[in-house]
């Protein structure tokens, strides 16, 4: 018999990397709590964290191997991929294979997958979709410090005076950061704020300053700092002469981009005095921290966008100090893992570069290959590019989802199809890649696979399992040799654990290193098993200089260029590709929302997570709204010139006038039309390769269908007949929000055929006003309820909902559903606010208008909304100043 287990593991989340405590009881049933040991977050989690034991189960898994749609044997599916592979390879040479793997992956499995593809297939065509969210960080920090090196931690944070936000909605996507910045602030409370960021965001809630700038004008906007500062003679001559170069021309260049406060003020369209408010914080406080993320990264000039706020560091000397630096976060959870292992297709392993011959000699000796790639491979924009015009013939995707994921997702669908051989390693069945696969490999999901991640601040961290295998799913790293193996490679990939991997890694780190390259964990390549089981949370390099890791970078003043000096970079800001026009005026924003992840094949299993945004939602502001004749809460079809999508209107006046944002999540299993990224450019930068995944021109009108709707189903359905449907899993409940475009002419009848007739049905239709409602009994239990109107203001689903977890629905209740109104003791609590704790808006609206409530404490006290994430805290705060007020 079984006994309750606890694992230390990590959040299979964001670029934080927080810890986590899972217990497994006796009964099967897991329990998730924040680790309270852990430095990044000291027993915290998100919401998403929080709810992560409700994203674990074998629905919706792929458990066993499948070839044209067969299941089959591991020996038949790693043959298949091995032959498919090698035909390709001796038809077409190695650069008519590609690999594209995923910032989900374990560090271990990112260097099986990449020592295969450049070391022995002998292309450099491996790419990760960490491309998509900080590769211009990357490229950023390796022209200006010879290294892709982060120089900060999350200590910095707390102990810095200043903090710059820059393009990033930390409170949503890297909320347990951003709760550390909160604590910082209310501890000391000197501590500035200023958040760069066109939109207002839950961010903003802590920020001194906002700075709503044009989108685009980044690199303006630090320009104009780094003259300044100049100017203002706050420059640390002493670090700039000794330990940098190209000052000089960086100046030239910020000088001619924008003269003056006014200038760059009049570029970036902001207020004189709050360009200058910002200059002078920066230039007078010694103790600054710099943290940027997509805002910044994902554009055409995301490389630049970087040097420029690099730059402003260098002339001030604040680098390499405690509470100083340019700290870029990154989204996923092993992305820094994958840099280390040199998964973009321009790198090689362990931080060296495929151009450099020393690096190629060395990794060629110390895999033991004569075939190592030698140039850059495709980058994910061109790699799927390739696929559609035929290079490339076959591609291998390790977990992601890149019909969903990748800019003109459309055309990347199509490219799918049309490729001759694809491969996927997935846990989940239901992707759109999935869907699209000759050869389907089941891969272990997170729970039950092994191995260590890298954290934005360079904290490597173990992720343990806590789950039994299910069905054949195998460790990525396993399927991975198991193909070399079979492609005649064995002998450079017969590892038996993760943790032999790991000690290789570990080893090519320190390999003829000496302190020429910076990342090195070699003091970690002789580790036992055991030492490797249970390694604590360490940050590189971890030498023998430093056998407890480093929490900081360029603490010496010393650098990874030629030189060992800083460089500075002269940056010309550039204007995004794609310019508004008369027929596409308002700019896309796409990003993520509070309580889901990436395409949500996780998240949305988790019925308190779907409930903060149900649909996938286009915020615009009034004059934009007005201008496009949108209502909200009605429906939007939004076009760019190479797809489109429809989305719930939210009017908000903290969207900037001419600019909307749409989430990244949903794809093609949740939403009709849903997947934003049909419509986002595949621009990318020229030196990162990242796509421009902010700033797409498109038009906003209005969806106008013949009528809408929704349903609610104990088990899940198909809907028909609705050219707009939304699927949201409840608590007992699948709920379809709908609109369709053909008059229903016979509700009752459309009601039973999507739900089914069995059952004794309670009916109230109002053919004028057509409305249709009714409700499903079966057992005595609610089963199923149908709303259907002409217009889109339809009751609250909140309360709807609630009726799934009577036992028996009273007559009261049946009389409510019927009048579409909830009646006494079946309160409407609105949307989730808390979704720790299951609070609606208008629970807290009420308290606080009751005068019970008057502040976030107190309503923490008397609802419990806030006290757990404190995801939600903004929210809080703008419900009692919107009541208050
Ligand atoms: Fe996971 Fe949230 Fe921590 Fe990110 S902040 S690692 S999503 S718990």
């Amino acid at each position: 018999m079984t006994k309750t287990t606890t694992s230390l593991t990590t959040c299979p989340y964001c670029g934080v990397g927080c810890g986590v405590q899972a217990t497994r009881e006796e009964d099967g049933t897991i329990s998730i709590k924040g680790d309270k040991s852990h430095p990044a977050n000291f027993g915290r989690l998100c919401s998403k964290g929080s709810a992560l034991a409700d994203t674990i189960g074998l629905e919706n898994r792929l458990l066993h191997p499948q070839v044209n749609g067969k299941q089959t044997s591991w020996d038949t599916a790693l043959d298949a991929v091995s032959d498919g592979l090698k035909q390709v390879i001796e038809k077409h040479g190695p650069d008519a294979v590609a690999f594209y793997v995923s910032g989900q992956l374990l560090t271990e499995d990112y260097y099986v997958a990449n020592k295969l593809m450049k070391g022995f297939i002998g292309s450099a065509n491996i790419d990760t979709n960490s491309r998509l969210c900080m590769s211009s960080a990357v490229a950023g920090y390796k022209r200006a410090f010879g290294s892709d090196s982060v120089p900060c931690n999350y200590e910095d944070l707390e102990q810095a005076d200043l903090i710059v936000i820059v393009g990033s909605n930390a409170a949503w996507c890297h909320p347990i950061v951003y709760q550390k910045i909160v604590k910082a602030k209310q501890q000391r409370p000197t501590l500035k704020v200023v958040v760069i960021d066109p939109r207002k965001t839950a961010t903003c809630d802590i920020a001194d300053l906002h700075l709503p700038l044009k989108p685009g004008t980044d690199a303006t906007l630090f320009n104009g700092l780094l003259h300044y500062i100049k100017q203002q003679n706050t420059m640390d001559w002493e670090f700039v002469n000794q330990h940098t170069e190209g000052f000089a021309k960086a100046l030239i260049s910020a000088e001619k981009s924008a003269t003056d406060i006014t200038q760059v003020a009049q570029i970036c369209e902001l207020s004189d005095q709050d360009v200058s408010n910002f200059f002078q914080l920066f230039a007078n406080i010694e103790k600054v921290v710099t943290l940027y993320s997509q805002g910044v990264n994902q554009s055409s000039s995301g490389t630049d966008k970087s040097n420029s706020i690099i730059n402003c560091h260098l002339a001030s000397g604040r680098i390499g100090k405690p509470g100083m630096g340019p700290f870029s976060i990154t989204g996923q959870p092993n992305a820094m893992g994958g840099r280390e292992v040199g998964a973009l297709s321009n790198q090689l392993a362990a931080h060296m570069e495929l151009d450099n011959p020393l690096h190629h000699n060395l990794v060629s000796r110390f895999w033991q290959t004569d075939n190592l790639a030698s140039t850059a491979g495709a980058q994910a924009v061109d790699m799927f590019e390739d696929i559609a015009n035929g290079k490339i013939k076959a591609i291998w995707v390790i977990a992601t989802n890149p019909v969903v994921t990748l800019p003109n997702a459309d055309k990347v669908r199509r490219a799918i199809e049309t490729c001759d051989l694809v491969i996927v390693s997935e846990c989940e069945l239901n992707t759109g890649t999935v869907a699209r696969a000759d050869i389907l490999l089941p891969a272990l999901a997170w729970g039950e696979k092994c191995g260590t991640v890298t954290n934005s601040e360079r904290r490597i961290s173990h992720q343990r399992n806590f789950l039994p295998h299910p069905g054949e799913a195998e460790e990525d790293w396993w399927i991975l040799s198991q193909v070399a193996n079979r492609m005649g490679y064995g002998h450079a990939f017969s590892y038996q654990s993760s943790a032999e991997i790991f000690r290789e890694h570990a080893n090519l780190s320190g390999f003829e290193n000496n302190g020429k390259r910076d990342f090195d964990i070699s003091q970690l390549a002789n580790i036992s098993d055991k030492q490797y089981d249970e390694l604590i949370p360490i940050q590189w390099p971890v030498t023998a200089g430093r056998p407890k890791g480093t929490e900081r970078l360029f603490e010496d003043k010393h650098f990874f260029t030629s030189t060992g000096k800083a460089q500075f970079i002269a940056i010309t800001p550039r204007p995004p590709v794609n310019a508004t026009s008369a027929e596409y005026p308002l700019i896309l924003n796409t990003g993520r929302v509070r309580d889901q992840w990436h395409t949500m094949t996780r998240t949305a299993r988790s019925s308190r997570l779907n409930a903060h945004i149900s649909e996938p939602i286009v915020q615009i502001h009034p004059i934009d709204a007005d201008n496009c004749q949108l209502t909200n809460g009605g429906l939007a079809r939004l076009d760019s010139q190479r797809g489109n999508m429809l989305a719930r209107i939210v009017i908000t006046e903290e969207q900037r006038i001419g600019s909307v944002f749409v989430p990244m999540h949903w794809n093609d299993f949740l939403a009709s039309k849903g997947r934003v990224n049909a419509l986002v450019n595949p621009v990318v930068d020229p030196i990162s390769g990242q796509p421009e995944s902010k700033h797409t021109p498109i038009k906003v009108k209005p969806y106008q269908p013949v009528w809408y709707g929704f349903m609610f189903s104990r088990t899940p359905l198909i809907p028909t007949d609705s050219e707009y449907w939304v699927k949201i899993k409840g608590n007992q409940f699948w709920r379809y929000e709908l609109a369709g475009e053909a008059l229903i002419d016979d509700p009752s009848r459309w009601a039973k055929n999507q739900l089914g007739e069995e059952g004794e049905w309670l009916e109230f239709s109002d053919q004028g006003a057509q409305r249709y409602r009714a409700g499903k009994i079966v057992d005595n239990k609610l089963n199923c309820i149908v709303f259907i109107a002409s217009e889109h203001d339809l009751p609250a689903r909140s309360w709807l909902s609630q009726l799934f977890s009577e036992q028996t629905l009273s007559d009261e209740m049946r009389m409510s559903l019927l009048a579409g109104k909830p009646g006494a003791g079946l309160p409407d609590i609105g949307p989730m606010v808390c979704a720790c704790f299951g609070i609606g808006e208008n629970t807290i609206k009420d308290a606080v208008e009751c005068g019970s409530a008057k502040t976030v404490e107190e309503i923490g006290v008397l609802l419990k909304a806030g006290t757990n994430c404190g995801s939600c805290i903004p929210e809080l705060k703008n419900l009692i100043s919107s009541k208050s007020g």
